[in-house]
């Protein structure tokens, strides 16, 4: 790959202080590079702060400081935490920069001179927390949907930007060109948007009732609108128009933000690239959201969990890990303390980890604490070689189409196929015959060697942990290539050093809840989720009986709001009664004909004068319910498990 990589975060607006949402798009946009880096391409990582606009004005004004003093200190706080959670940005770009502010003045006089800007009286609604104006159509229970505050009614002369006449435009480019919004969702969500008749875009606040902001250059009783200055500091970051990174990079711009920020992003930003005559970026990149307790994580809803604070808990490369595998990318996810342990556990302690401390102490105790020489290859070998050699391209598919969460299942999934591999072997029934040397080479060396693939596959993700892994494995002075992710480059002999267990098993109680701000609510429904529990061991699960089945029909139970009773085809010569809370989030007639998952073998127990023989799972959000259905495909009575 030689190609350029020009990857960008939202500039965080400095009216709150940095929180997991900020450190998850940061961390994201971090591993993309880093990826990318190793796949060969050449990258520049942008971030920073965005300082303008009447919310900062007015919080340095209840902070009794100017605003630019006020900016200096929260921008500090983002640029102090980044190197904290091993992000490695090129550079950290902030609005009030002059180069930027000279940038934003240079693109508003081009676009003025063209007659793209013009000068008009408005009335309207005006929501202080957007910033912007309302449409009579957006507000909800006369609220913005975003603030749940009413707008006020504000009359002033104003500088709009004819973004109406770029709609037809914009429209045909989405239409065109499929990848360039990711996931497809998006895409789908702008092009409904310019469903509607796009409106011309105030792009001026009169300095009567603002002053912290770009002056507008062709006329100095207006600043510029914060959208407007923020959105180019894609473009000022690499010295628009001569700049060299600028002539290097652009447009290969992938820009990675929240969804929150779509209609900004997808559609006042193509057009004012368009308007400037500037070549529209190449990929906007949409991440969810993550929920805490069914609200969306923002400062005003006060919610905000302190992604310093969990680093100390899970560990730097531990919360990282943690982001980008949990969360399907584009979609929104739900964060609690307790998730995050149970895939540190899962996949970093009891899977990887596992892994290697046990290649690793098999290999030091039997060959004098040194990489084994392999002897002979056999079929499990090369059969395992084959998966790596495909799972490496799919983890590098799924990276440059920003699916990090499947990439690291891939990786996953690869030490699992390796602990199997050795489950299979069974090194340790080699170590008494001489005549089982040459096996226990080749199975020791084969496991270190494809552990070593895996290291750097998860580098990008967990920069420090996999430096003390390669550390661990003899290959601390060695550089990470893409091209060396093939069988049989580990050197026999290298010294394996006395190495401590990279990824330790953690114990709930290790982690303490009440650094977890605002995480517990109280549970209203019946169906709260389970207490911490003790592990079970597997033949603990299989004594449940899971099978899918056939709603035939449901009916209210009598005098409760809560309960449904369905009778349910299981495969069984007979329906079975089954009641479920669900009432309140499905009708009767919603629930008949699903296909869903049965615990079978409960004790049947008497509700409402009905007896219940069996339970039908749902997912349970916070008390909201929602069922688990098996793929069509499935017949009633086939197991689960
Ligand atoms: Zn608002």
């Amino acid at each position: 790959m030689n190609e350029v990589f020009y990857v960008t975060t939202p500039i965080y607006y400095v009216n709150s202080h940095p929180h997991i949402g900020h450190a998850y798009t940061t961390i994201a946009t971090d591993v993309f590079t880093r990826y990318m880096k190793l796949f060969g391409a050449e990258t520049y990582f942008l971030t920073g702060t965005d300082e303008h606009g009447q919310k900062i004005a007015e919080s340095a004004a209840n902070s009794g400081i100017k605003p630019q003093e006020f900016v200096d200190k929260i921008s500090q706080e983002f640029r102090n935490l980044w190197p904290h959670l091993h992000i490695e940005n090129d550079q950290f770009i902030r609005t009030t920069d002059s180069k930027h502010k000279a940038c934003v003045q240079q693109i508003l006089q081009k676009i003025f001179d063209q007659g793209e800007i013009y000068l008009k009286e408005y009335e309207g609604l005006y929501c202080i927390g957007c910033e912007r104006f309302l449409d009579e159509a957006e507000l909800e229970n006369g609220n913005c949907p975003d603030h749940q505050t009413p707008p006020e009614f504000h009359k002033e002369q104003n500088y709009f930007f004819r973004m109406s006449s770029y709609q037809a435009w914009l429209s045909e480019e989405l239409m065109k060109n499929e990848n360039w919004v990711y996931p497809a969702r998006y895409r789908n969500e702008l092009i409904q948007l310019l469903k509607n008749p796009l409106q011309d875009l105030c792009i001026s606040r009169p300095k009567s009732r603002l002053k912290w902001g770009i002056e507008l250059p062709f006329d100095n009783n207006f600043v510029t609108y914060v959208w407007f200055d923020a959105l180019l500091n894609y473009a000022s970051a690499l010295e628009w128009p001569n700049g060299e990174k600028f002539k290097k990079f652009w447009p290969n711009v992938h820009h990675t933000i929240g969804k929150d920020i779509l209609k900004t992003h997808g559609i006042y930003w193509p057009c004012m690239l368009k308007a400037a005559g500037i070549p529209v970026f190449k990929k906007l990149v949409v991440h969810g959201h993550w929920v805490v307790e069914g609200n969306k994580m923002s400062k005003s809803i006060g919610n905000v969990v302190d992604p310093l604070a969990m680093k100390d808990q899970l560990g730097v490369d531990g919360l990282r890990y943690f982001l980008m595998r949990d969360m399907s990318f584009g979609e929104d996810s739900n964060f609690t303390k307790e998730l995050a342990l149970t895939r540190y556990n899962a996949d970093l302690a009891n899977n990887f980890g596992n892994l290697m401390n046990r290649s690793i102490s098999m290999s030091r105790k039997n060959f004098q604490e040194s990489v084994p020489p392999p002897g002979a290859v056999g079929n499990q070998e090369k059969e395992l070689h084959e998966y790596f050699a495909k799972g490496v391209q799919k983890c590098r598919e799924y990276i440059v189409t920003f699916q990090p969460h499947r990439a690291l299942e891939h990786v996953l999934y690869l030490s699992s196929k390796v602990n199997k591999y050795i489950d299979t072997c069974k090194p340790w029934t080699l170590t008494k015959d001489d005549k089982d040397r040459d096996r226990l080479g080749t199975v020791l060396y084969t496991a270190l060697d494809m552990t070593r693939i895996i290291v750097g596959l998860l580098d990008p993700v967990m920069p420090k942990k996999m430096y003390t892994a390669r550390k661990n494995l003899g290959l601390e002075q060695e550089v990470i290539r893409f091209s060396s992710f093939s069988p049989g480059l580990l050197e026999p002999g290298t010294k394996l050093p006395k190495s401590n267990p990279l990824f330790p098993k953690m114990q709930a109680s290790n982690v303490d809840q009440d650094n977890l701000k605002n995480t517990q609510s109280e549970k209203k429904s019946n169906y709260s989720a389970p207490e911490k529990k003790d592990q079970i061991a597997i033949h603990d699960f299989q004594k449940m009986e899971l099978k899918v089945g056939r709603i035939k029909s449901c009916r209210k139970v009598p005098k409760s709001s809560k309960l449904l009773c369905s009778e349910v085809d299981l495969g069984e010569n007979y329906l079975r009664s089954i009641i479920s809370g669900a009432a309140e989030f499905y009708s009767p007639e919603e629930m008949t004909g699903r296909l869903v998952i049965v615990v079978t073998n409960l004790k049947p127990v008497k509700l409402m004068g009905i007896i219940s023989e069996g339970m039908i799972l749902f997912s349970d959000d916070n008390g909201k319910m929602a069922l688990i259905e098996a793929p069509d495909h499935v017949d009633p009575g086939v197991k689960v498990r």
